[in-house]
């Protein structure tokens, strides 16, 4: 990744990175900001057994809102997930459906949940919550790939347990807004006023409509146990 950034720079483009492992690294501007994610789902690559996705977003500015560009390229599944603000996003070049539905059971209850830092102790603490959200629950162990699931319509809403790093999913939230979807960092003024940085920031709430996000919100703002 930095070999790559490093030509563009030297082909005049100027940007500031911000990698997991690096930090901010300058390459002239700071009114562009390239955030990567080298592994979402890291335990799964150290297990060869799951879902691990690089992630890098591009954008014009430091909140979430800004950016304006996704890649999500799950090195487990070769699912390649790209999304382009204003211009929708696709899964291996193929358009994702906006208008795809959140799928409720007669209970009420969403079909499948996407559940992210599932420790055992915050699944605990969310279980009451949970039975009230959903029929399934459904714990890949990469952020960015479960909300990825979100942006397909495989999954109707998705949540993570505990605070999230806006570098964990700024790549992947544009692909679930982009196709249809609705995003949530809470405690913001905005969805997506979380700033681009290194620092667990809020849960990451995603929902194929209004009714599933407030679902995977509930959960998220679930009262202490
Ligand atoms: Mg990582």
């Amino acid at each position: 990744m930095f070999a790559q950034l490093r030509l563009l720079n030297a082909s005049g483009l100027e940007f500031t990175a911000l990698a997991e492992e690096r930090g901010e690294v300058a390459f002239g501007s700071r009114e562009l900001v390239v955030v990567i994610d080298p592994i979402d789902g890291s335990l799964n690559a150290k297990r060869a057994g799951g879902p691990c996705a690089l992630s890098v977003a591009v954008a014009t500015g430091w909140t979430l809102d800004d950016v304006v560009f996704g890649f999500v390229y799950d090195l487990h599944s070769r699912e390649e997930w790209v999304a382009v603000k204003g211009q929708g996003a696709t899964l291996n070049g193929k358009p994702l459906d906006p208008t795809v539905a959140a799928r409720f059971r007669e209970t009420g209850h969403l079909e499948v949940f996407g559940v992210e830092s599932a420790d055992p102790r915050y699944l605990a603490g969310a279980a009451e919550a949970l039975k009230v959200a959903t029929y399934r629950v459904r714990a890949l162990g990469a952020i960015a790939v479960t909300l990825c699931q979100v942006a397909a319509g495989r999954y109707d809403a998705m949540v993570s347990l505990k605070k999230c790093r806006s570098i964990d999913a700024a790549a992947a939230l544009l692909v679930v807004t982009e196709a249809g979807g609705l995003v949530c960092f809470p405690g913001f003024d905005k969805p997506l006023g979380a700033p681009i940085d290194l620092v667990g920031h809020a849960p990451v709430t995603a929902g194929r409509c209004e009714a599933s996000l407030a679902v995977a919100l509930a959960v998220a703002n679930r009262p202490a146990s």
